[in-house]
């Protein structure tokens, strides 16, 4: 059978399990609600659980992971097709998302670098939506300059012993598990003395407290480590390499970062051509009435088309071999100035009702435009800030010479 007969048949078979399996309650409506973190019905939610359970057992919850650890062995093309199947039905990925770090980042780090043990042990767990994954590597002094951490282990003969402090661990206070950097070795060179560690949060060495953001929410914590412990096991990758594992993790985020359909999202928000007619109003020709507004939304369409046909190409390129490298870096820079200045836009749209907070004289979408606003302006500080993507362009890309950042 040629490559293209191969392709039609997946298509056309994932259509019928997909009609077959997505339940038509999460169809209307149910799929938005969900996702916007809504209240539903108990129908609804009853539906959401077999759906999840249906997508697991398919191995399409982390699609392109290896069946033995719970995923489906999909290619880069296979992919695409069940994403736009996916999308074409509303139909959305819940997993990724209940596994916070997980799936995105600690998951594809384990396959990456993991034994075979910890493979089998953390991935199909994973893979499942079971297990809520957080990462340790900020601190109060090393955020930027992430190689100063100061968190440190000790072998104590049965385990390893930690004590420290992290910072802006998104979700630890609802994460059973957290891929944590650690200082193993103090006497060696800054970047030398660094290990990787998968440490189980549900035990007493570890306290998180909330810290609350301009948008409303805490999604994250200081974590405290008083002789918290991490199991020999625990060690992911080689001792006092954990900066090159480390690295890999966040070449992960980023490219999570890209604006790449890693989860397949049903998208049928309005154009925002069609919403800046709407607030702005049009000229006797039908054009959006502000000649400089139309100059400047034509920029950014252009720069948001751009972008994500620079990901599909990239997707193509990799025929199935999805791999991560420096060059997440210019992406999730790229996809960080879409977002932003998205943004940017809407709300100058908008005027003062892209400013509201609460209230019934704002639109559910006028809210949700002001929250994603504010939010938004994490993208070019998580995952390591955008100037610092620029430093990485500037030294692994380019081959420009390092100025920042030595030790
Ligand atoms: C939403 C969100 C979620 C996060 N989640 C996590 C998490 O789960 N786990 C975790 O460990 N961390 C997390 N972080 C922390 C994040 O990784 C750090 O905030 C980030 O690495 C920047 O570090 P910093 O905040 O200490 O800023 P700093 O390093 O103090 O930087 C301050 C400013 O100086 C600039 N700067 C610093 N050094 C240089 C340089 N050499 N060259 C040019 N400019 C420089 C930076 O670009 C930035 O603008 C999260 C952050 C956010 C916003």
């Amino acid at each position: 059978m040629s490559a293209k007969d191969d392709t039609k048949t997946f298509r056309a078979e994932t259509k019928a399990w997909l009609q077959e399996n997505f339940p038509s309650s999460l169809r209307e409506g149910g799929a938005q609600a969900i996702l916007g973190g809504r209240k539903v019905d108990e129908d609804t939610a009853r539906d959401a659980e077999l759906w999840r359970q249906h997508l697991v057992d398919q191995g399409w919850g982390t699609p392109t992971w290896p069946k033995e650890y719970g995923g489906a062995g999909l290619d880069g093309n296979q992919l695409n097709i069940l994403q736009d199947e996916m999308a074409a039905i509303g139909a959305y990925n819940p997993i990724p998302g209940m596994t916070g770090n997980g799936i995105t980042m600690v998951g594809p780090t384990i396959l990456d670098y993991g034994t075979e043990e910890q493979k089998r042990s953390h991935l199909p767990p994973m893979a499942r939506g079971e297990i809520y994954w957080c990462i340790g590597y900020s601190e109060p002094n090393s955020g930027s300059d992430l190689a100063s951490l100061s968190t440190k282990a000790e072998d104590n003969g049965d385990c390893w012993i930690i004590n420290g402090q992290k910072i802006w661990t998104s979700g630890a206070d609802i994460s059973q598990w957290c891929g944590m950097l650690v200082r193993t070795d103090s006497s060696a060179k800054k970047r030398d003395g660094i290990s990787f560690m998968l440490v189980d949060m549900n035990q007493p060495g570890i306290t998180t407290r909330l810290i609350k953001l301009i948008s409303g929410n805490s999604p994250f914590c200081e974590t405290f480590l008083t002789d918290a412990r991490a199991e020999k096991d625990g060690l992911l990758g080689p001792l006092n390499e954990g900066w090159s594992v480390g690295k890999r993790l966040l070449q992960h985020e980023r490219f999570s970062q890209t604006g790449s359909r890693s989860s397949a999202e049903p998208s049928k928000a309005e154009r925002l051509e069609d919403m800046a007619k709407r607030y702005v109003g049009t000229d006797d020709q039908g054009n959006l009435a502000d000649a400089d507004l139309r100059a400047r939304l034509v920029d950014h369409l252009m720069g948001a088309r751009a972008h994500s046909l620079t990901l599909q190409r990239i997707a193509d390129e990799a025929r199935g071999k999805i791999e991560v490298s420096a060059t997440a870096s210019i992406l999730k820079n790229s996809a960080t100035t879409v977002a932003q200045t998205r943004s940017e836009l809407v709300l100058e749209m908008m005027g003062h009702q892209g400013l509201g907070w609460e209230g019934a004289e704002f639109k559910p979408g006028e809210l949700a435009a002001t929250r994603g606003w504010l939010s938004g302006k994490a993208m070019s500080i998580a995952g390591g800030s955008f100037e610092i993507q620029k430093n990485i362009i500037g030294k692994n890309i380019l081959g420009l010479p390092e100025t920042t950042q030595q030790g």
